[in-house]
């Protein structure tokens, strides 16, 4: 999995520079991956694996134009592509939170570097219900603005309003705000305490946020809302498959019911047919609570799947914004156009 974190034109670099090692050195190269699209371009061959069995092994070719098993036959048609047609997006209500010139710089490493800006005076705005799409290439500080919009991060300076309201600085934050927002993010089961069983996981946020609730019937509540079974309660996050990590990472963010999501590449690390599943689960999050997101994605498509607008962060600025499918179909800036023509090949 060595592209997994990485957006579109990235992981084309990655994936020549292992080529031409190869084809340099000679060496022979073993490619594990959840991403069929993503070693399409490099692989000779693929095997194809599924509940510890290959399903198929065949030149790459041959693979894609004529695959053998049905389950790489759903694989290939399950990727999300930039001409899938769309589900209709639930309608959008009052504008929610209103982020101004968000500035959070670090120091850069070594002694008198001074500072980089990683997020260089953004302004954001999410609606009720809307779900917002921040993509950019790896580094352009995408989870350093949510982070600091949602304040689970640094935050230099600039303003954020929930429903017209100021939302305080992380120190200043009460668990009322803290309830409105909650985060989901990319690697399920390192984002799940290991010694802890999923019942525990999910009754965490409950102890603070809504120590009042009935907890049995709240946990219950989650667990439906992710469609995971009451039995698995009582397992540890190493006996579960990533799929149904990621659901227990979202019944622990749904539990303390909250009005927005701030989903950090929450599917860029599952195989397509799972990461499927899971959009059609926050899609029906949002068609039936009104739920805003905050989708952090390398994945176009994948935006163009779930959100209403996209924005496109580039070294820490937004350099273009708009409306889902008018950000693809026209995109303005060359970063856009980059990820646009990486995702379409
Ligand atoms: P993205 O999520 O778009 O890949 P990040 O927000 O993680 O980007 O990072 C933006 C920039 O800020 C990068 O140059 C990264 O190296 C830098 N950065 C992020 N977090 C830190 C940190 N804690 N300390 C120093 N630099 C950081
Ligand atoms: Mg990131």
């Amino acid at each position: 999995e060595p592209t997994t974190a990485l957006d579109a034109s990235l992981r084309q670099g990655i994936m020549a520079l292992i080529d031409d090692l190869r084809r340099e050195q000679g060496l022979a190269v073993l490619l594990v991956s959840h991403d069929l699209a993503s070693v399409r371009g490099s692989a000779d061959r693929i095997i194809v694996m599924r509940h510890g069995e290959m399903v198929e092994d065949a030149p790459t070719a041959r693979l894609f134009a004529a695959p053998n098993a049905t389950y790489t036959r759903d694989l290939i048609a399950a990727a999300p592509r930039l001409d899938t047609p769309l589900p209709e997006k639930p309608e959008v209500g009052q504008p929610l939170l209103e982020a101004r010139d968000i500035r959070v710089s670090f120091p850069r490493p070594g002694w008198g570097k001074g500072r980089l800006a990683a997020v260089d005076g953004v302004n954001l705005d999410i609606r009720s219900g809307e779900s917002l799409a921040l993509v950019g290439e790896s580094g352009s500080g995408k989870s350093t603005l949510g982070r600091a919009i949602v304040r689970l991060g640094p935050c230099d300076s600039g303003t954020v309003t929930w429903e017209g309201q100021a939302f305080p600085s992380r120190s200043a934050m009460t668990l009322a705000h803290r309830k409105l927002i909650q985060p989901v993010f990319q690697d399920p089961v390192a984002s799940l305490d290991p010694r802890w069983r999923v019942r525990d996981i999910i009754a965490e946020p409950l102890q603070h946020l809504d120590p009042q609730g009935n907890r049995e019937a709240l946990i219950a509540e989650a667990m439906a809302d992710v469609e995971l079974p009451s039995e698995m309660l009582d397992r540890l996050p190493r006996s579960l498959s990533g799929g149904q990590a990621q659901r227990v990472a979202i019944a622990r963010a749904l539990v303390a019911k909250p009005k927005m999501l701030l989903l950090d590449e929450a599917t860029s690390a599952l195989d397509v047919l799972i990461a499927a599943q899971i959009v059609e689960l926050f899609q029906r999050l949002q068609r039936e609570r009104g739920l805003s997101l905050l989708a952090i994605t390398h994945d176009l498509a994948l935006a163009r799947l779930l959100c209403h607008r996209i924005a496109v962060l580039d070294k820490g600025l937004i350099v273009e914004e708009g409306k889902a499918e008018d950000v693809i179909t026209s995109p303005a800036h060359p970063v856009t156009q980059r990820l646009v023509k990486a995702s379409a090949s």
